[in-house]
């Protein structure tokens, strides 16, 4: 079946890209397809798919918590709104795709048509997959947030996918306090033992029905009620979820964000990249607060090279190693994985691989840095993020009885 999916995801390149598409898509979904083969992560794009077309025609969002949005095939599938590559415009007419790599974030490009006369969409947020990858070869667990009326129609479509397999398990949420695996789980055949945490313990505090596939997929269900409300915000106003242009116009995105929080540069431009780095910075762990925000503040770093996503690490240090002759090093996913988990100060190799990396040229207060942070969004997950938010935002603005 996985054979029939990747190829699934190579027609949508065709149908999307064009028949010839740009090298680089090429390249970044035979890379992915290489690294993923062992695992069925493209299984899980295809479940996605399905969830994110069915939630589109209901008018509703649902959204794929994690890295999954970094994976082009996922994109490419339908699975996620977030397309990783480098920024660029595509036309959704002719396919015709322009590269724009000096841009930070896809959504900055000024709108633009194609030469065919149809409006160019705005893609790319620059995420490399090798964060994913390393994420899906442990086992996949995808966290699924949606509305409250949306919730048992997810769960019905995930689990008519994986109809003929007998291991798939359901569960219930029985309590909303904590509890252990073992109240929660039942092992369909011996042998098969449930996912658990590092501490032996599934953390279910906030786990609303959980699907496990064959022990090494799992999918968790959440109800948001963010999702709830932008649901609400709908139906009240009988106006159908914003498109994304309507999102990305200066109007909204300076309504979303009509002042900068404390300890924000205050002449900070008012664009999509500078305000999803301010809302991952806040809530991020140790990224900002007596971190980040003292480097710029007293001019050691520029706003935009402090790393707000953890995908932001992968890409200073790759761009650094590239310029050295150094590319396809495992150095940028091992340093980025260390950093996440807020694992960098203790790492015991630490000192010899910045001793390398000074020697190339990265300041020493970017390491510095990297040793305070606790824990880093993936930026997959921040896009999303922005999208909703700035959806309640529209509503607000252009809807303000509602609120
Ligand atoms: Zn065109």
């Amino acid at each position: 079946m996985n054979h029939k999916l990747w190829q699934q995801a190579y027609d949508r390149l065709f149908a999307i890209y064009g028949e010839d598409p740009p090298e680089q898509c090429l390249r970044r979904l035979e890379a992915e397809q290489q690294a993923l083969e062992p695992t069925d992560a493209i299984q899980v794009f295809t479940v996605l798919g399905k969830l994110q077309a069915e939630a589109k025609r209901q008018n509703t969002v649902i959204i794929a918590a994690g890295t999954i949005g970094s994976s082009f095939a996922a994109w490419l599938m339908g699975a996620t709104v977030v397309n990783p590559l480098v920024p660029h415009y595509l036309c959704p007419r002719c396919g015709k795709a322009e590269f724009i790599p000096q841009v930070k974030d896809g959504f900055d490009l000024p709108p633009k048509n194609c030469a065919c006369g149809a409006a160019f969409t705005t893609e790319g947020h620059r995420i490399p997959y090798q964060g994913f990858v390393s994420a899906a070869l442990e086992g996949l667990q995808t966290r699924i947030y949606t509305s409250t009326a949306f919730h048992p129609i997810a769960v019905r479509i995930v689990k008519a996918f994986y109809r003929d397999t007998a291991l798939f398990l359901p569960v219930e949420k029985k309590s909303s306090q904590p509890v252990s695996w073992e109240e929660y789980i039942v092992c369909p055949e011996p042998g098969h033992s449930p996912p658990i945490s590092s501490q032996g313990i599934w953390e279910t505090n906030d786990l609303e029905y959980m699907l496990w596939y064959e022990g090494e997929t799992t999918y968790i269900f959440d109800v948001s009620p963010q999702l709830d409300r932008l649901e609400k915000l709908g139906k009240a106003t009988h106006v159908p979820l914003p498109q994304r242009q309507d999102l990305l116009q200066p109007l909204t995105l300076r309504a979303h964000r009509p002042s900068l929080p404390p300890g924000f540069p205050e002449d900070l431009p008012i664009t999509c990249d500078t305000l999803m780095r301010i809302d991952a910075l806040t809530r991020s762990a140790g990224a900002w607060t007596e971190n980040g925000a003292a480097l710029v503040r007293y001019r050691i770093a520029d706003f935009w090279d402090i790393p707000a996503f953890r995908e932001d690490i992968w890409n200073t240090l790759e761009d650094l190693l590239s310029r050295q002759d150094y590319p396809n090093s495992t150095v940028p996913l091992r340093v980025m994985e260390r950093v996440r988990k807020g694992r960098y100060r203790d790492w015991e190799d630490r000192q010899e691989l910045e001793t390398v990396l000074l020697d190339f040229g990265l300041p020493g207060w970017y390491l510095l840095c990297l040793t305070n942070i606790q824990f880093l969004f993936p930026k997959a997950h921040g896009v999303q993020q922005f999208l909703a938010d700035l959806a309640c935002t529209w509503y607000r603005l252009h809807h303000p009885h509602c609120f």
